[in-house]
């Protein structure tokens, strides 16, 4: 067969491979705060975010990700939060986010 060239390709797959990371801190964040489970991803909580109003700061992205054991740089991005609390009274699942906030901060911290 005729190996034509259309000029572009077939992207990479966008699966995530969850058991291929280190689950262990995400587990802890989510043992010591279960109704995290809950959470809908829908975004009020970076939208409300006064620290997102004037950073790239996005809370939600950084609570995903870490969640799925992907830590990377999640510990300095957390330090643009202003634990103002602003997120907390957004969020349609009751989540105390700003709790999330310090959680994520004290066990990333020693990482
Ligand atoms: S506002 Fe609550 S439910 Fe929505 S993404 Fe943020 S934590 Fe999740
Ligand atoms: S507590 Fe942090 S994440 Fe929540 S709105 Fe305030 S600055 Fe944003």
């Amino acid at each position: 067969m005729r190996n034509i060239k259309f000029g572009y390709g077939i992207s990479k797959p966008r699966a995530i491979d969850i058991d291929s990371n280190d689950l262990r801190k995400s587990n802890e964040i989510l043992r010591e705060m279960p109704e995290l489970q809950t959470c809908i991803g829908c975004g009020s909580c970076t939208a409300s975010c006064t620290a997102g109003n004037l950073t790239q700061f996005n809370f939600r992205r950084v609570h995903t990700l870490v969640r799925r054991g992907e830590y990377m740089g999640a510990y300095e991005e957390m330090n643009k939060c202003m634990l103002c609390g602003k997120c907390r009274l957004v969020c349609p699942r009751g989540i105390n986010t700003r709790g999330l906030a310090m959680l994520i901060k004290r066990k990333l911290g020693d990482f």
